[in-house]
């Protein structure tokens, strides 16, 4: 489960949450990772010479590279791409996998002649099924991460990487199975309209998956309070604090040591309510203008004043509603078809019973891993849907924070776009993506987009005033 953790460029999906905590898809862990995982994660020198990128005039091209940085962002773009596709794709097979040669209903059955208590046949069954996965997406993973070392975006050593790897599978064991448990008891409890039962659990789960995630932070990354090093960014973003009425005091800016697994700039907001916090990366604070800083933390602000994280949840609740109910049919669908062959009764190894024998194909636990593939067959078709809200999303918190930051540095459109350079240079984004890779796959506008929107964004010219402040 990837939390709500809006990383102004990283990966926030607001939206992208429900389909992956629904599913605890195998793709994803608990656990905040260092950043999402099918990306590639971006990267670069960041000389301090970055932020002072060449900001073209040109009005179609606010966001530039210098010709070897575009070279190897147009590559780089590629990869991930292929990376993105491949992993999605293999995610899908191996789930097929595991049903088609019977491996899933064999676990099954093994953890029946091992244990009595049903409960700990489960978790068994579940946290088997994640290492499984785990170890499958492994070589992928692995060849991700050799990929943003080389382009220089990643400067975490194999040891690290495989350490935070282990951490990351390790919280995936801890709240994997007995999440997976619970929708199992409920497709064993309501077989018909299991679907219902597991929409209303979803939701609590999803808010209290953002709520807690902060304090898993500290496993994968050391914070320090921001005011330790950076006194007057504190005191700046104070005052973007003021503008913003956001609630975030001193004590809850922190930074985060990033610089020693990663070049990428970031800064975010995560956790709600009493885990609420902004954490600045240490590879941004102090390596681009402050004035920049203040742009992307007002970005993240938007997140949270202009409520995206319970807008998204209500659209997710509506959403997944026929998702479900939809995903249900189709696994109902697969399961009469496959469910003999796949051995989905929970009577591998002795009499073979089917659908005749009353069981319910999809409540045992191999034929949860039905649900788990149609969900995660469901998660990429509608990819695009949710990327486009996603989008929609981040455009909003774009204005926002530009708006955030009028009357607070001296010119907010200059700011902005030398935030996006800055941004892309060291995540070495494509400037001219595929659009249709950009609908399909991107959970943020392109920095072009974002560059270009910024750059003209002006609605304090004519004595006017933006859309989210009155002056
Ligand atoms: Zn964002």
């Amino acid at each position: 489960m990837n939390f709500a953790r809006c990383a102004m460029f990283a990966g926030c999906l607001v939206l992208q949450l429900p389909l992956q905590l629904a599913a605890v898809a195998p793709r994803t862990g608990p656990g905040p990772k260092v950043a999402p995982r099918i990306v590639v994660q971006p990267v670069p020198s960041l000389p301090s010479q970055a932020s002072s990128a060449p900001v073209s005039a040109k009005p179609q091209q606010a966001y530039t590279l210098p010709p070897d940085k575009l070279a190897k962002a147009i590559a780089l773009g590629r990869i991930r791409n292929i990376i993105g596709l491949v992993s999605a794709l293999w995610g899908l097979a191996v789930l097929w996998l595991l049903l088609a040669t019977r491996a899933a209903a064999g676990l099954e059955a093994w953890t029946q002649r091992i244990c009595r208590q049903l409960w700990l046949q489960g978790l068994i069954f579940f946290a088997a099924f994640l290492v499984i996965t785990s170890l499958a997406d492994l070589p992928l993973d692995i060849y991700a991460h050799h990929v943003s070392r080389s382009y220089g975006i990643s400067v975490e050593g194999w040891a690290s990487w495989l350490f935070d790897m282990g951490k990351g599978l390790g919280l995936s064991i801890l709240f994997g199975p007995p999440i997976l448990l619970l929708f199992n008891w409920i497709v064993r409890h309501w077989p018909r309209r299991y679907w219902l039962g597991a929409w209303a659990v979803t939701l609590p789960l999803m808010v209290l998956s953002v709520f807690i995630a902060p304090l898993f932070e500290p496993m994968f990354n050391q914070y320090e309070p921001l005011a330790k090093n950076h006194p007057a960014l504190v005191a700046e973003l104070e005052t973007v604090v003021a503008r913003t009425g956001t609630d975030i005091p001193p004590d809850r800016m922190f930074l985060m040591k990033a610089s020693e697994k990663t070049n990428g700039l970031n800064a975010y907001v995560s956790g709600l309510g009493a885990t609420k916090r902004i954490v600045v990366w240490d590879t941004t604070a102090g390596r681009i203008p402050d004035d920049e800083v203040l742009f992307i933390f007002g970005h993240e602000s938007g997140h949270y004043v202009l409520h995206h994280i319970p807008k998204g949840l209500a659209v997710a609740a509506v959403g997944l509603f026929f998702v479900y109910w939809a995903c249900a049919g189709f696994a109902a669908w697969v399961a009469r078809h496959f469910g003999v062959r796949w051995r989905l009764d929970g009577q591998h190894g002795s009499q073979i019973h089917g659908q005749e024998s009353g069981i319910a194909p999809l409540s045992t636990r191999a034929g949860f891993v039905v649900l788990l593939f149609v969900l995660s067959v469901a998660g990429f078709v509608l990819a695009p849907i949710d990327n486009t809200l996603s989008r929609y999303f981040e455009h909003q918190a774009d204005v926002y924070g530009q708006e955030a930051i009028h009357g607070l540095v001296p010119d907010p459109q200059k700011t902005a776009v030398a935030a996006f350079n800055a941004l892309g240079q060291a995540w070495l984004e494509d400037p001219n993506p595929s659009p249709f890779i950009e609908f399909w796959t991107y959970s943020h506008p392109s920095t072009q987009t974002r560059a270009n929107f910024a750059s003209h964004y002006d609605p304090w010219a004519n004595g006017g005033h933006g859309e989210f402040f009155d002056k």
